[in-house]
C-alpha cells in the first residue's frame, strides 16, 4: 500500500501520517522532518536545504527527488509507505511515477484562516518530531513522549506560515488535478477532531486498499 497525504501547511498530514504508520505498520515518509533532521545534524543535504525550509520556500527539486528515491530504496518500505509532504511540485510526481506505484492520494481539505490558526499554535519536539497544539497542551513545555523542551518552528511564524501557503497554492495544488485524472485522488473535508478526520482516511482508504 503506497500512499501520498497532499494538504496544505497546517492541514494535519503529519499527525494524519503517524495514525496511519501505526494502523497499517508501514513507514511514514515525512520530507519536512528528513529534512528538519539533516538541517540539525549539519549535513551537505542540511546545508543547501536550510535557507529555503526557514523561508517557507520548497528546497530544489533535485535534491528531494535524491532524498526520497534513497529513502524508498530501503528494505521497510517494500510493503508500502506513506509519504507526508511529499511531492509538492508536478516534477516530483512524474520522478514518483518513474520509481513507484501509487494506489491512493489523500486530499486533505482546509481553508487558509484555518490553516493559520493551526499553524501559529504549532509546538514541536526537536528531538522525537512530535506535533502538539497549544489549544490542547496548553502552557506544557515538555514533550510527553521524551521529555525534550517544545519549540516554535522557525517556518510558523506568521509572515512565513502566509508564504508556505501561498507555495502551496502555487505549486501544490496543480497535483490535485494531476492526481485526479489517474482517478488516485481521495478528498477529505479535514475542519473535524484528530478522531473524525482519522475515521474519514480510513474509511476512504477502505475502498482503495
Ligand atoms: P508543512 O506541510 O506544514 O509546510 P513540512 O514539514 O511538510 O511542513 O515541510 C516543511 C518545509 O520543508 C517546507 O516548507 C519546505 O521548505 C521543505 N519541504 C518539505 N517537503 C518538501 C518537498 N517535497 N519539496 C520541497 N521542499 C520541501
Ligand atoms: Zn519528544
Amino acid at each position: 500500500m503506497n500512499i501520498i497525504l497532499l494538504g496544505p501547511p497546517g492541514s494535519g498530514k503529519g499527525t494524519m501520517a503517524g495514525l496511519i504508520q501505526k494502523k497499517y505498520s508501514i513507514p511514514q515518509i515525512s520530507t519536512g522532518d528528513m529534512l528538519r533532521s539533516n538541517i540539525k545534524e549539519g549535513t551537505e543535504l542540511g546545508k543547501k536545504a536550510k535557507a529555503f525550509v526557514n523561508a517557507g520556500e520548497l528546497v530544489p527539486d533535485s535534491l528531494v527527488i535524491a532524498m526520497v528515491k534513497e529513502r524508498l530504496s530501503e528494505p521497510d518500505c517494500e510493503n508500502g509507505y506513506i509519504l507526508d509532504g511529499f511531492p509538492r511540485t508536478i516534477a516530483q510526481a512524474e520522478a514518483l511515477d518513474s520509481i513507484a506505484k501509487i494506489e491512493a492520494v489523500i486530499d486533505l481539505i482546509l481553508d487558509d484562516e484555518k490553516s493559520i490558526a493551526r499553524m501559529s499554535g504549532r509546538r514541536v519536539c526537536p528531538s522525537c518530531s512530535a506535533t502538539y497544539h497549544v489549544s490542547v497542551i496548553g502552557d506544557e513545555k515538555l514533550c510527553s513522549k521524551c521529555g525534550t523542551e517544545l519549540v516554535i518552528r522557525k517556518d510558523d511564524e506568521e509572515s512565513t506560515i502566509r508564504n508556505r501557503l501561498k507555495i502551496y497554492h502555487e505549486m501544490t495544488s496543480p497535483l490535485e488535478e494531476y492526481y485526479r485524472k489517474k482517478g488516485l485522488l481521495v478528498s477529505i473535508d479535514v475542519d473535524g477532531s484528530i478522531e473524525e478526520n482519522f475515521a474519514k482516511i480510513l474509511s476512504a482508504l477502505g475502498v482503495y486498499s
